[in-house]
């Protein structure tokens, strides 16, 4: 027997001017695991829009790439070119609402029109951390006094980011030079994990692209983001343990040092910032060998 009473239109309204509240179950959607295909084509409107819904909604979470996962399957695909203007236009952190410019990087081999899509090895991969304000106004790594230390200190190791220096013959060897992040976050603040796992795809993409002999992580997070996989908690570990030695991705030997910024406000610890030039110029030398 039915628990249900059966009223009709009259009655209900006549309980509702007594104060009296009658409930009526609504029709009881099907068991989703239980139901087939038979039972889904025989209900109606409501109760099959809703299966259809759930059913959608179950099949959109299972089935749904993260945003991380589309950028690393994107990346992985695309030429420098390509790599190029998906950074560009790339929106999948929140940095994209604030940035002026994204900051791809800038290298010896890749710095005229003509050869940007002609990828050839590379000697050095210069990974710093972020966008800061001059980076973002102009759209480059490493500019202002942070950017001079460093090109200082790459013209004291025959090198230069343009790929020439004045009344000077071309560097022997090339180089590029990029951030972890390619935009700006703002007010300077620390990257977040979640931005700089967004935008790792794209770091290792052009590391795949470029193929650098050795790579110079400047600084705390870019250590951290190139030797996630290589060292267990990596970042509990102080950035003055993990200089002064020459650490692997994959094949890749990777020296660890100072950004400038930090040098330039911690001056003594520039001779460290040169010491671990030095033994990346060794390592890489060793390598050629
Ligand atoms: S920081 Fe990286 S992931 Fe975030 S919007 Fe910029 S390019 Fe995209």
């Amino acid at each position: 027997m039915s628990d249900t009473l059966q009223l009709d239109k009259r009655q209900r309204a006549m309980l509702a001017e007594m104060g009296v509240r009658v409930w009526t179950p609504i029709e009881q959607a099907p068991e989703i695991h239980n139901a087939g295909p038979s039972t889904i084509q025989t209900k109606k409107s409501q109760t099959t829009t809703a299966y259809q819904a759930a059913v959608n909604a179950t099949a959109t979470v299972a089935v749904k790439p993260t945003d991380f996962e589309v950028i690393t399957q994107t990346a992985n695909n695309l030429d420098w070119l390509g790599l190029r203007e998906a950074v560009t236009s790339c929106q999948a952190c929140g940095l994209c609402t604030s940035r002026r410019n994204v900051v791809f990087g800038t290298g010896s081999h890749v710095s005229t029109p003509d050869t940007k899509n002609e990828i050839q090895p590379v000697d050095w991969l210069i990974v710093g951390e972020a966008p800061g304000e001059n980076e973002d106004a102009e759209g480059e790594p490493f500019v202002g006094q942070a950017g001079q230390l460093l090109d200082n200190m790459l013209r004291a190791m025959q090198l230069s980011r343009t790929g020439e220096f004045l009344n000077a013959p071309k560097p022997a060897q090339s180089i590029f030079v990029t951030n972890v992040l390619k935009c700006r976050p703002p007010g300077n603040r620390n990257p977040a994990p979640e931005e700089v796992a967004q935008c790792m795809p794209y770091l290792e993409r052009q590391i795949a692209l470029l193929q650098p002999k050795i790579i110079l992580a400047m600084g705390r997070f870019a250590a951290q983001a190139l030797l996630r996989n290589s060292i267990d908690k990596v970042e509990a570990i102080p950035l003055g343990k993990l200089r002064g030695q020459v650490h692997r991705l994959g094949n890749t030997p990777v020296v660890v040092t100072y950004h400038p910024a930090y040098v330039l406000r911690n001056l003594p610890e520039k001779a460290k910032l040169w010491a671990d030039a030095c033994l990346a110029m060794a390592t890489l030398n060793t390598t050629q060998l």
